[in-house]
């Protein structure tokens, strides 16, 4: 599902971020990435959804080669990936429904059914009820439901979360992994970065531990 075959990653700058990365993840496996703040986390995410590109090695996402991807390739590379990133932000002047619904407007869905998806996503997090809230009434906690919501609602096969509990109390934080926990369970498979140890002390996944940009073994 995810492949990666000794990749690098070298920024304009001359920083290598990644070194000699090699691991796969299986359809509906679910692991963590951890590691020190700067050891690379953000960027191998990164390169799975073709924000960065490797400098060398090879990427295989759902059976397609990310690392020789076209640009016009990459919007259906990204349609079946759920990304829930720091940088994709709320829009807070939609309510909690149109948040959800943008995605498939662009992906050209008719209103009917995307009112049903919607409705479903907004569902699995908990948060039917809110549909007509603006996000600057949510609590953190709910906000990062609404991020997650609107990384579902293309039904990805696969989910991938940047430190999606960081600035959570630690009850809230548990909820939103049990939440991604139970995606796992019906078959999306899942990747999330964290230096939460505390949680991930208490995860039964596969962690997978990076360290100045290696794989630890
Ligand atoms: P993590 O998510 O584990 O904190 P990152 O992947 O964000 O790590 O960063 C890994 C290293 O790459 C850091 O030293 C960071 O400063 C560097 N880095 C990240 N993005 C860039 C960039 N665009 N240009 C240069 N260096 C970068």
């Amino acid at each position: 599902m995810i492949s990666f075959s000794q990749v690098y990653k070298r920024y304009p700058n001359g920083y290598e971020a990644l070194k000699n990365i090699s691991f796969s993840l299986e359809a509906g496996e679910m692991a963590l990435i951890t590691g020190h703040s700067g050891a690379g986390k953000t960027t191998l995410l990164r390169l799975i959804a073709a924000i960065e590109r490797p400098t060398s090695g090879s990427i295989i996402v759902n059976g397609q080669n990310v690392s020789t991807l076209k640009g016009g390739a990459i919007p259906f590379l990204r349609r079946n990936l759920g990304l829930v990133f720091q940088d994709q932000k709320i829009l807070f002047d939609r309510n909690v429904f149109q948040n959800v619904l943008l995605p498939l407007q662009i992906s050209g869905f008719g209103s009917t059914a995307a009112t049903r998806r919607v409705r479903a996503a907004l569902d699995k997090v908990g948060l039917l009820n809110r549909e007509k809230a603006w996000p600057i009434t949510l609590s953190g906690g709910e906000q990062q439901r609404l991020c997650i919501a609107r990384a579902i609602v293309n039904r990805p096969s696969i989910l991938i979360a940047d430190e999606p509990t960081s600035n959570l109390d630690a009850d809230y934080a548990r909820d939103i992994m049990d939440m991604f926990v139970s995606f796992n369970q019906v078959g999306v498979a899942i990747l999330i970065a964290t230096h939460d140890v505390e949680l991930l002390g208490s995860m039964q996944q596969r962690i997978l531990t990076l360290n100045h940009g290696e794989l630890a073994a």
